[in-house]
């Protein structure tokens, strides 16, 4: 057994994103340009409208994969292949914008607390240019491990047996939130492979005994166990992690592609309204490749 220690602490950048919308952004700044297979995560959290009332209108992607996990508020979905979802507290979204998808996420309040995640996972090259595909999740939708002390919220990926109901078959992502009583200690085992961070958005917590405050990412250094430990408060966290794809990576705002010449063509297409190809087949999302 080798625990993972901290391989690196990522202090959040605010960015202005959207229409106006305060992100913390941690992958995806000049500290960490990007974590393979993962491209960029932004944490909001905000009980200022001001903050987030503006939303993310009509935008493109192209070339990967979008999550978003709500914790608090609602935000409405839209997009080009005609798909329309709330999001409330406690769901979340995956959206496989690969070949193109036009969307806009818009704030369903306009008091209270909006809080919530955003991580864009990378498709690999044979991907990018297929059919979009979309899926939203409501809280319950997700199984929960309890255990003494602890609480395993299982949104992709497999833990003690149970399988959240977001799978990426490309970059097998495992994606937990976990809620750890004070003092308490929760051990994972983690195929030495898998790439990813822990983020701490509530209490605090240590890694392998390196001390993680509140807000603090921390991207995982090698082994094959995670102990990570709650403080005096307790500790509510994330845990994500996947499968590299060891490709190139050419990213120039929404769009993530392997070359320059393939970002150039995005936007061509973009300009020229050919962004969107495909409305949304979500028989492509049962018929993706299966795991390795
Ligand atoms: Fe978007």
């Amino acid at each position: 057994m080798k625990l993972r220690p901290v391989k690196q602490i990522i202090k959040a950048m605010a960015v202005t994103e959207g229409a106006g919308v305060t992100v913390h952004r941690t992958i995806g700044t000049p500290a960490l340009k990007n974590l393979d297979p993962f491209l960029m995560l932004d944490f909001f959290h905000s009980d200022d409208p001001d903050d987030y009332i503006a939303g993310f209108p009509d935008h493109p992607h192209r070339g990967f994969n979008t999550f978003t996990y709500m914790l608090d508020g609602h935000m409405q979905h839209h997009d080009s292949m005609g798909n329309k979802g709330d999001l409330g507290p406690g769901g979340a979204q995956w959206m496989k914008a690969a070949s193109g998808v036009i969307h806009s996420e818009m704030p369903q309040q306009s008091s209270g607390m909006m809080r919530g995640f955003q991580l864009w996972i990378n498709l690999p090259a044979e991907q990018k240019m297929s059919t979009p595909a979309y899926q939203d999740f409501s809280p319950d939708a997700f199984p929960v491990v309890e255990n003494k002390g602890s609480r395993i919220k299982i949104l992709s990926g497999e833990y003690n047996g149970q399988n959240g109901p977001v799978d990426d078959p490309y970059t097998q992502v495992q994606f937990l939130d976990v809620t750890l009583d004070k003092n308490n200690t929760f051990t994972h085992k983690l195929d030495d492979s898998l790439q990813g961070f822990i983020y701490v958005f509530e209490g605090d917590a240590a890694l392998s005994g390196t001390a993680l405050p509140q807000h603090s990412f921390a991207v995982l250094g090698e082994g094959d166990t995670l102990e990570i430990s709650a403080g005096a408060n307790g500790a509510r966290f994330i845990i994500v992690v996947g499968k590299p794809i060891g490709e190139p990576i050419v990213q120039y705002g929404p769009f993530v592609m392997n070359t320059r010449e393939e970002i150039e063509h995005a936007f061509a297409d973009f300009r020229d309204g050919k962004l969107v190809r495909d409305k949304a087949n979500f028989s492509d999302v049962r018929n993706a490749p299966t795991r390795a």
